[in-house]
């Protein structure tokens, strides 16, 4: 295995006492405690090109009204759709769950595989969901799920050099001790959500500044 970055131990342990500030607006929403890995893999399904804000309470809504696939199946489009409303592409994404239910009904006993390979099968279900969907419903940590804040901070970071999420997952899981795996992508989405912003970001408040060379950074606060 080619060498950890630099300083890795002590910049995720600073990551792990900032992030005791930060609330996961999914998984405040849906419980730690409750989630199913089906209801990991439709909340990340549904906070696709979708703020996490927004996300939280629709995914909420939705599994107090349907959580399992066979619930979901049963659901009409159209109140489907009205539930969903206010992420974005919700119309494409409500067919997506409904289709994706049907098939855990009807080819794996209404369970979520615990198969990447598996999980990629299913119709708009990328690496990013899949990954998320291992480790996070499976709380198998056998990847290391990448959405845009872990890309664009681990590249700030200079722990790898990639042009796009899929890239970044590649190279992390070359580099990060697999210890880290589980949480990298908890710690990172908190710290980019709330310091490290994807525009711009405050560096002059950031509690590993002094170990980030804060590569590709054109502007801060
Ligand atoms: S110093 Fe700036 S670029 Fe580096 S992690 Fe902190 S906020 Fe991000």
């Amino acid at each position: 295995m080619p060498k950890p970055p630099k300083n890795i131990d002590k910049i995720i342990s600073l990551l792990k006492k900032e992030a005791k500030n930060f609330a996961n607006p999914i998984v405040t929403e849906i419980g730690e405690e409750t989630r199913s890995p089906f209801m990991v893999l439709i909340s990340c399904l549904l906070s696709l090109r979708t703020q996490d804000k927004t996300t939280g309470p629709v995914a909420k809504r939705l599994f107090d009204m349907a959580k399992t696939p066979q619930e979901i199946a049963k659901v009409p489009l159209k109140k489907l759709q009205k539930i969903i409303m206010p992420v974005n592409f919700y119309i494409t994404k409500s067919k997506r769950m409904k289709e994706i239910s049907r098939i855990l009904v009807e080819k794996y006993n209404g369970k979520v595989p615990d198969d990447f390979d598996e999980l990629m099968k299913l119709k708009g279900v990328g690496k990013k969901t899949a990954a998320i969907t291992m480790v996070y419903g499976h709380n198998k940590a056998d990847y290391i799920p990448v959405d845009v804040h872990v890309h664009v901070l681990a590249n700030r970071l200079g722990w790898v050099k990639t042009k796009n999420a899929e890239q970044t997952m590649e190279e992390l899981m070359k580099v990060v001790p697999k210890k880290y795996w589980y949480d990298l992508n908890d710690l990172f989405v908190a710290h980019g959500q709330n310091i490290c912003l994807t525009n711009s970001p405050f560096c002059s408040k950031c509690k590993i500044r002094e170990y980030c060379p804060r590569i590709g950074v054109i502007r801060s606060r």
